[in-house]
């Protein structure tokens, strides 16, 4: 059985997925979660649907407040991840 080497990755640091996204009212951070991190329902703002328990989607919130800060917290919405996309 032939041993492969495998490439190093960056590392075991857990990866930070949160990416920069640019839509036609500024800029957002974005955050994929995974269905296991859902754990409540959510109104999705593109669709006006729920977005089930244990569904995987995206949240979002605006780039210039301060990650974590209060206004950022109020201001995070979680999107469909399509719906997300679809938007300009
Ligand atoms: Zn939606």
């Amino acid at each position: 059985m032939a041993r492969r080497r495998v490439p190093r990755g960056p590392g075991s640091r857990p990866l930070d997925l949160t990416r920069v996204v640019t839509k036609h009212d500024g800029a957002w951070q974005v955050r994929p979660l995974t269905g296991a991190a859902s754990t409540k329902p959510y109104t999705c703002p593109g669709c006006h649907r729920v977005i089930p328990v244990a569904t995987p989607h995206v949240v979002v919130w605006p780039v210039e407040k301060a990650l974590l800060s209060k206004d950022a917290l109020e201001e995070r919405r979680h999107w469909h991840t399509v719906c997300w996309e679809r938007r300009n």
